[in-house]
Parts: C-alpha cells; structure tokens; sequence
C-alpha cells in the first residue's frame, strides 16, 4: 500500500515537471498532421485537461460547479459564437473582397508558423493592455473575464463578446491582410487557442523556464490576481510572452499564488452573478 502511494507521488512529480511539455508536443504534431481538424483535437485535449484538474489541481477549492459555474458556460457559448462568426465574416471578406496583399514571406512552416504567432500577439496584447491601463469602457468590458474568484478551465473563454470579438479581429485580421496560408493560420491559430485554454487550467504545472516563452497557467494566473501590481502583468493571451517582455509586463513571482487572490481589483461592485448586466451594463453605462 505505502509503495502504492510512493509509485502514485512519484508519477505526480513527473507530471508537474513534464506533464505540460508532453501535452504541448503530442497536440502540437497531432494538429500539424490534421491542421482543419484543429478544433476536435483541441476538444480532446481540454477534457484531458479538465480530468488533470481534479487529479492534481494547484488550488483544490477551486476545483468543481460552483456558483460562478454556469456564467462562465454561457459566456463560453458566447464567446464560441463569436469567434466562429468574426472569423468566418474575416475570411469572406478577405478573400472574396480581394483584401489580402501577398506581403507574406516564403519561408519554412515552422518559421512562418512564429513569425504568425508574433504578429497575432500584437492586436490582443495592445488591446488587452489598454482595457487595463487606459480606457475605461474597455475594462468593463473586459471585467468579464476578470469576474470569477478563482482560475480554471471554464474562465478561459469568459469574455465578453465584444472582448472575444477584438480579439479575433486583431490576431487574425493581420495575418489575413499581409496573405499568410491557410495551413500556418490554422496551426498557429491552433496553437493560440491551446494556449488560452491551458493557462487557465487549475493544474499542478511547474514549469518556471518554459513561463519564459509560453503563455503558461503558471505565468497567466498572476494576472487574475486582486492585487493590480500582478493583474497589470502578463497581457499575452495567446502562445508567446514575448510582447510582454519588449514592453515591460511580464512577472512571474516565485511564490504560490494565493487561492483568495483571484478576481477583480478595479471594480469592488461589479454585478458577477448577472448575465444581462455584465453583458449590456458596459454599452449603456448602467452597470
Ligand atoms: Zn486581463
Ligand atoms: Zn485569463
């Protein structure tokens, strides 16, 4: 029995040191080998995800349905509706409109697939800093995403639709406008999307030198904190931290992140529980 328990903390441990690298690489090949199946992969690989959360979460009580649970799905939905429309409406534009120019450069995939994840980090890091730091209307809009008291797998695509929308305009938009191919749009939006779900995991992952490059939960989660010196850190919301690093933002504090730190900062009575509010309260002011 005690070698059991041995057996099952030892492969814990591997886990938490490995476990994210492994995951990264075998959906990296899985959608570089079926790029238009992008979608069902990254399915499959959030409900790993999910199943790792309740096996070796970084906070338990963060863990399970709460009564932030069902807002966070319906915001999800949401968010997938969105996505799916601005980006089906910015590829007909593109190329039935002839908008595109044929800027983009003949390179290697693998190449073309970074400097791709560059560009499409720009737009939602610009934009994600000012809804921070500058612009109010844009941080109640933003709020949404801020909402919840904790960080897991279903604040990954807690947005507000507007959010969810500039999001998709901003990273896509240019790779469109400058012609980059299909199959680089796909793996590079692919692995974006990963991203965003696996740095809101409630997992266990300890991996300080890859939070250097990736967008990793370790690095993300900071940025849901309540203090603002941590929250106005860490704006990439795709795979790469590197627009962090030229401007200044990114952190990465060495010690375990409170579970009562989570939520919003700025906004002491925003209506969390309320749909309608949070969805309508930014555009007429009357939150
Ligand atoms: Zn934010
Ligand atoms: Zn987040």
């Amino acid at each position: 029995m005690k070698s059991k328990k041995k057996y099952h903390n030892e492969f814990r441990r591997i886990m938490r040191k490995f476990g994210f690298p492994f995951l990264l690489l075998a959906y990296s090949i899985g959608l570089s080998l079926y790029p238009s199946e992008g979608t069902l992969i990254l399915l499959g690989f959030a409900i790993i995800g999910i199943l790792m959360e309740n096996w070796m979460p970084y906070h338990k009580d963060w863990r399970g349905i709460k009564n932030d649970s069902k807002l966070d799905g319906v915001f999800s939905i949401l968010t997938m509706i969105v996505s799916v429309i601005v980006k089906g409406g910015l590829t007909v534009l593109f190329s039935q409109l002839s908008f595109g120019s044929h800027l983009w450069p003949t390179i290697p995939l693998p190449l073309s697939i970074l400097l791709a994840l560059l560009i499409s980090g720009f737009g939602p890091y610009i934009l994600h800093r000012a809804a921070h730091e500058w612009n109010d209307f844009m941080w109640q809009i933003h709020a949404v995403h801020h909402a919840p008291n904790r960080v897991y797998s279903l604040n990954a695509m807690r947005a507000h639709p507007l959010n969810a929308a500039w999001n998709v305009v901003t990273g896509l938009g240019p790779l469109l406008l400058l012609g980059a191919d299909s199959e680089t749009i796909l793996i590079a939006g692919g692995l974006n999307n990963f991203f965003s779900i696996f740095n809101h995991m409630n997992i266990d992952f300890k991996n300080v030198q890859l939070s250097i490059f990736l967008n990793t939960a370790e690095l993300h989660r900071w940025h849901h904190s309540t203090k603002k010196d941590f929250g106005d850190r860490n704006y990439s919301s795709g795979a790469i931290t590197l627009w962090d690093h030229v401007f200044g933002s990114w952190k990465l504090p060495r010690t375990k992140f409170n579970r009562q730190d989570a939520g919003l900062y700025a906004t002491n009575d925003f209506p969390i529980l309320s749909l309608s509010r949070q969805l309508i309260g930014p555009l007429c002011r009357c939150l």
